[in-house]
């Protein structure tokens, strides 16, 4: 069944001039891009959109480093399109993640309190509602 997920490109991934090559890479694929916008992240859409690591040692450097730059927020489409998504990314430990993913070819660690791996992917068809509202509260 046909799905939506909602995809950002991090700042590290726009200070980087990576987002063609992310987009490219779900073209390619052959998801559908449905939405897309380049905008700095609120806090209160960072809050919200984070809440479940509320508490944990990386969430404020996680926070900080989304709000240190334009991200590209997009929704994408396709057959299970956020599983499909998820295996594109990664995982999130740039170190960890298989060479041919986003992640593996596109990220490294930096010796940092937070790590920057290029991409964030919904995670479930909930997760997916949910951030697509905090996202394009609007509708997408
Ligand atoms: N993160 C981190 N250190 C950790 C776990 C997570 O820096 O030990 C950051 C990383 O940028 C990750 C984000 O927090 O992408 C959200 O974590 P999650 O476990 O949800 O990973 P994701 O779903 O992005 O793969
Ligand atoms: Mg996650």
């Amino acid at each position: 069944m046909s799905e939506r997920t909602l995809i950002l490109v991090k700042p590290d991934g726009v200070e980087r001039g990576l987002v063609g090559d992310v987009l490219a890479r779900i073209e390619r694929k052959g998801y559908v891009l449905e939405q897309l916008s380049l905008v700095r992240a609120t806090a209160d859409q960072l809050a919200a959109h984070y809440a479940e690591h509320e508490g944990k040692p990386f969430y404020q450097p996680l926070v900080d480093f989304m709000s240190s730059g334009p991200i590209v927020a997009l929704v994408a489409s396709g057959d299970d399109v956020i599983r499909g998504f998820r295996v594109m990314a990664g995982v999130s430990d740039p170190t960890e993640a298989a060479p041919g993913t986003i992640r593996g070819d596109l990220s490294r660690d930096w010796g940092e309190k937070v790590q920057k791996n290029i991409v964030h992917g919904s995670d479930s068809v909930e997760s997916a509602q949910r951030e697509i509202a905090i996202w394009f509260p609007t509708g997408a």
